[in-house]
């Protein structure tokens, strides 16, 4: 029988041995596919809880483990973890801060996977639930697409899932609310490069050249034009150029030949990214012309668009209220331009990814140098995904 109260119970009790394995793991971070003592970790934690199998190796350094149910069924739910940190220096000055110099658990993985365990430990010893439930621990989710290098590695085709679900801290939530939302959660994170060619010659006669630069800080001006004029306002997209390279900094009067730029898009839905893509090429191409030069744009597909199923994403919300309460689930939440690799699951099966909330007066945000995982969220987190399972597979 499905009982939320006595699984929270339940998990409750494995806090403290939760919180000591999050603050190992945050303790020896691992970078993407380099994910060996964390893998070793969770394999290990699996086997000691009694999962039935335990796969190592998917995608690079991912790790499934299989829980069977008690009963049979013709449905398998999968729940995911992250497991990889960044390449960034930790300032937090804590006991468990990390021993890898210039890598950190900045965006609370540590927590994620740590949370997955506690869900994976309370689903093997209680079994109240038909089918099977996969544990998928992922690498790389920061920008190498460990989820896409999981699923290309035949994760669907080996554990056949019907319904995912993810989840991520949030230190732009509320510490004990939770958010999910139908439709998009996090945006499609392109990138782009857009080169300007022109005729480099001397600063005082510009007349015998093309100025690249001249040429470039009107394409700069120009983009930002997709997102006013072309883009429907109650749709989102970003723009931004995050770097500038042109010309030498010693000299005050050489015209440089090229001008490059680097930045990245953020749109929701696939219409918008091909209309962006589209006016990204003919301003840069046109602006360019007009003024001497020739310019042209790469653009470089990253995560797609983070987009809940309307079914997975009422369920989790229905699922929260009891494991968070009844007023500490949040619907009407704006969807972040963040990226996030969960999405390469979720256009492939239904599911839901979900934030749980975890902000304070104090708190950093993730990525920043001070972040830390508040552990205080372990159990409602560990809880959601196991109660998520067994109100999907109840029978
Ligand atoms: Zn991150
Ligand atoms: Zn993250």
């Amino acid at each position: 029988m499905y009982n939320p109260n006595k699984l929270k119970a339940s998990i409750e009790a494995f806090h403290s041995e939760l919180t000591e394995i999050r603050r190992d793991i945050h303790t020896h971070p691992e970078h993407a596919y380099k994910e060996h003592r964390t893998a070793a970790l969770v394999a290990e934690r699996l086997k000691a809880y009694g999962v039935d199998e335990v796969h190592t190796g998917v995608g690079g350094t991912g790790v499934v483990g299989v829980i069977k149910g008690s009963r049979a069924g013709a449905r398998n739910v999968g729940l995911r973890a992250d497991m990889d940190c960044l390449a960034m220096s930790e300032e937090t000055k804590l006991p468990w801060a990390s021993k890898n110099i210039g890598y950190m658990h900045a965006c609370g993985h540590d927590g994620h996977t740590t949370m997955l365990l506690g869900a994976a430990k309370y689903l093997a010893k209680t079994r109240n639930f038909s089918g099977n439930v996969y544990c998928v621990f992922q690498p790389a989710e920061e920008g190498q697409a460990g989820a896409k290098a999981m699923l290309d590695d035949g994760l669907l085709e080996r554990f056949p899932i019907h319904a995912f679900y993810g989840l991520h801290n949030a230190p732009w939530v509320p510490l004990g609310k939770m958010a999910v939302r139908n439709g998009a959660m996090m945006a499609a994170a392109d990138r782009i490069e857009i080169v300007v060619e022109g005729k480099g010659g001397h600063g005082g006669m510009p007349q015998f050249s093309a100025d690249p630069i001249l040429a470039a800080g009107h394409v700069l001006t120009a983009i930002q034009s997709i997102a006013s004029r072309n883009v429907d306002p109650a749709d989102s997209v970003v723009v931004s150029v995050c770097g500038i390279e042109g010309g030498v900094m010693n000299t005050y009067n050489v015209i440089p030949r090229q001008v490059r730029m680097v930045g990245t898009v953020r749109t929701y839905r696939k219409e918008t990214q091909a209309l962006v893509k589209q006016k990204l090429e003919l301003i840069v191409a046109n602006t360019c012309a007009a003024l001497g030069c020739t310019g042209s744009v790469e653009f470089m597909n990253g995560y797609p668009a983070t987009i809940n199923h309307k079914r997975e994403a009422e369920l989790s919300a229905d699922v929260g209220r009891e494991v968070f309460g009844p007023d500490n689930v949040i619907t009407e939440i704006f969807p972040n331009t963040g990226g996030e690799d969960f999405a390469f699951f979720l256009e492939a099966v239904p599911g839901a990814y979900i934030w749980v909330g975890q902000k304070t007066d104090t708190s950093f945000p993730i990525h920043h140098s001070c972040y830390d995982f508040d552990d205080r969220i372990i159990p409602s987190g560990a809880g959601l995904l196991a109660a998520i399972a067994e109100r999907e597979l109840v029978s």
